[in-house]
């Protein structure tokens, strides 16, 4: 299996240096047949574009690699925290047997492929889960990192990009307000995805633990206002109620996400379950929460609105399959609104600034 992802990965990245670039220089030469000059890029020596094409795969690499690893370890606070376990001592361990898992065996991704998901002792399976939560948080921070950082936060509202776009801007010009900003935004994603898989745990996550990770995230905003990317009285300025002052008006935009999350969380709930009789997962409203918490109120209000319209389109599917599904546990039923709900939000992350344009809260 480890020998597959790396073949495979050998030809992607040749693709995308060698192959790539000779495509788009074909569907260039068709779009604009009496442009004389060629963007720069193609434009470039082919030594440079390979280098440069290199340092781009890699850049995607290492951040996808990051996720994965942020992943790992949510994956051991999803098992330990509802478990009442502390998360800072004590390395990995096997659940059967108890062996400490070695540094090889604990690499994110590459760790369970290797031992093809089972103990190297004991040989009983490891669950595809932990693979799975590496995998899509290792995506959501590689897909924030190319659409959000590299592109300089053109999908933020408000946001002025200044020119400062591409891979080789943020290398030698750190743009520390957008890296902090897609730190935490990346960091929400981790923790939804880990939410919607902690359903499947024994215990729920406590409400007290996710409190605290969000009234950290609110400090963060409250100490570095440059994380606050909506402001709270958008987009009804003109009723007076601005000028609270540059500390107070991160901690409203807090306070009003926070509730408005929990409040839409918990209506919602009432209309997925009676309206759908949907399956929804015991973190639901935590989950609404966090992102009201760390968007803002307009953003929740729009995801879930999204997400209840996109499963009512889905709903006739997943009726279809349900029976076939039927042997799954309450716990797995829940992640197919859980799924919709977190790529309806990815899906607003990247296109934010146009439908937040679009639904006038700017
Ligand atoms: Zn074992």
């Amino acid at each position: 299996m480890l020998m597959t992802l790396m073949v495979s990965l050998v030809i992607v990245y040749l693709f995308y240096v060698l192959v790539l670039p000779e495509v788009e220089l074909i569907v260039f030469r068709l779009n604009n047949p009496k442009k004389r000059f060629l963007p720069p890029e193609l434009e470039m020596k082919w030594a440079n574009r390979t280098m440069l094409r290199s340092c781009e795969f890699l850049f995607v690499g290492w951040f996808f690699y990051f996720g994965a690893s942020i992943g790992s370890f949510l994956n051991v606070v999803a098992w330990r925290v509802p478990e009442g376990r502390t998360i800072v001592f004590g390395g990995s361990k096997c659940p059967f047997c108890d062996t400490h898992l070695s540094f090889i065996d604990n690499t994110p991704v590459l760790g369970w492929l290797y031992l093809q998901g089972k103990c190297r002792t004991c040989r009983l399976p490891i669950a595809p889960r932990y693979l799975l939560i590496e995998i899509a948080v290792g995506l959501a921070f590689m897909w924030l990192a190319l659409w959000q950082l590299v592109r300089g936060g053109a999908n933020l509202p408000h946001w002025h990009t200044f020119g400062r776009e591409g891979l080789v801007n943020i290398v030698l010009d750190p743009p520390w307000p957008l890296i902090s900003i897609y730190l935490v935004h990346a960091g929400m994603f981790g923790i939804l995805i880990m939410l919607a898989t902690a359903n499947t745990g024994r215990k729920p996550f406590p409400v007290f633990s996710l409190v605290l990770i969000a009234l950290g995230l609110a400090s963060a905003k409250i100490i570095y206002p440059a994380l606050d990317v909506v402001a709270w009285d958008l987009p009804f300025v003109e009723t007076g109620l601005t000028g609270f002052g540059p500390r107070a008006n991160p901690a409203m935009s807090v306070l009003v996400g926070a509730l408005a999350g929990g409040l839409i969380g918990w209506v919602s709930s009432f209309v997925f379950a009676r309206g759908f009789g949907s399956v929804i997962g015991r973190h639901w409203v935590l989950q609404c929460f966090l992102v009201g918490t760390v968007l803002g109120w307009q953003s929740v209000v729009t995801i879930v609105v999204l997400s209840l319209i996109v499963y009512a389109v889905l709903r006739p599917a997943h009726r279809m399959i349900s029976p076939k599904l039927s042997n799954w546990t309450i716990a797995n039923q829940s992640l197919g609104l859980n799924a919709c709900f977190i790529i309806t939000a990815m899906v607003h992350q990247t296109f934010w600034s146009q439908l937040a344009h679009l639904l006038g809260l700017i």
